[in-house]
């Protein structure tokens, strides 16, 4: 598993999906790491989301466990065996990663720590219809906070906004073992992360890209596609891949390209249409970072250059 190439960016968009994907069967990637796959393909999920469980011992933690499928409750729940679940840990809480949750508690008394419920604004919901607005937390995590579990392992929070503004990225310690970094939607392994305002903030996701950059952790196990083992390249990666979007943005803009349509129809051609929503919000996260930078100016639905 770990010999997989990440499959690069947004070229893998639009192809059709394994048919023959290991759905609710635990593959083990390392000694006290296995992973679990939900059977909830889709244009936005990849093959679906990865289900992880770490713990080398008689306790374990969950980590996104994902859509409320039952086949894939049950099947962490067979995963986990006669060990206990000590914490159902979400990265944020989408429709793919959280609801899960609630049956896994149900099913074995584990509790839910991890990100926050997401928060309201006082002008109105940041949230629509992809989050998961039952979640409910027994505990919240702030950057840094660990989960301490079994023989010295630990699960360890950190916090990377941007994709939601609730995301966490989990960092495993095992006794022996450690450098995995369970990324969440931060870093996908097959495509780039969907950053949709008012909750997904473009700044806030480059500057926790960045934050990557000065750790080091060895693989990042992200909830859709394959292992990230190249992690430092990988994110420079990414953020050249936004870096250079964001100069095509304000090319379009200069050039006229004055709304979000016009944009992505310039910047993403031959998009599956059923992407293109989530292309015109990546277009709006950084059309709201550029012009909190000065770089660009707003007048309801169309924009242009910031002259100074
Ligand atoms: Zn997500």
């Amino acid at each position: 598993m770990l010999s997989e190439r990440p499959l690069r960016g947004e070229d893998v968009r639009g192809r059709g999906f394994a048919v023959d994907a290991p759905y609710a069967i635990l593959e083990t990637l390392e000694p006290g790491i296995g992973r679990l796959l939900a059977r909830n393909p889709s244009p936005y999920t990849y093959i679906g989301t990865q289900t992880y469980v770490a713990g080398a011992g008689a306790e374990m933690v969950v980590i996104d466990p994902g859509p409320d499928i039952p086949e894939h409750v049950a099947a962490i729940v067979a995963a986990a065996g006669e060990r206990r679940i000590v914490a159902i840990a979400c990265t944020h809480t989408h429709r793919d990663h959280s609801p899960a949750a609630r049956s896994l508690k149900a099913a074995t008394g584990a509790p839910i720590i991890g990100c926050a419920a997401l928060s309201l604004e006082s002008v109105g919901p940041r949230a629509d219809a992809s989050f998961d607005g039952d979640y409910m937390p027994d505990r919240v995590l702030a950057d840094g906070d660990s989960i301490d579990f079994g023989d010295g392992e630990a699960l360890v929070a950190v916090a990377t906004p941007g994709h939601t503004s609730n995301h966490l990225c989990y960092s495993y310690r095992g006794n022996g073992a450690g450098g995995a970094l369970f990324t969440g939607d931060h870093v996908m392994g097959w495509s780039t992360t969907v950053v949709v305002p008012p909750d997904g903030d473009m700044g806030c996701f480059m500057a926790s890209l960045n934050l990557l950059r000065k750790r080091d952790d060895r693989v990042f196990y992200p909830a859709h596609g394959a292992p990230v083992t190249n992690t430092q390249q990988f994110l420079r990666g990414l953020i050249g891949h936004r870096m250079q979007r964001e100069k095509q943005i304000v090319r379009l803009v200069g050039e006229g390209k004055a709304d979000i349509p016009a944009i992505v129809a310039s910047a993403y051609p031959g998009l599956d249409p059923r992407l293109i929503p989530a292309a015109g919000g990546s277009v709006w996260a950084h059309l709201l970072d550029l012009e909190r930078r000065g770089m660009v100016r707003s007048n309801g639905e169309t924009w242009t250059i910031a002259r100074t």
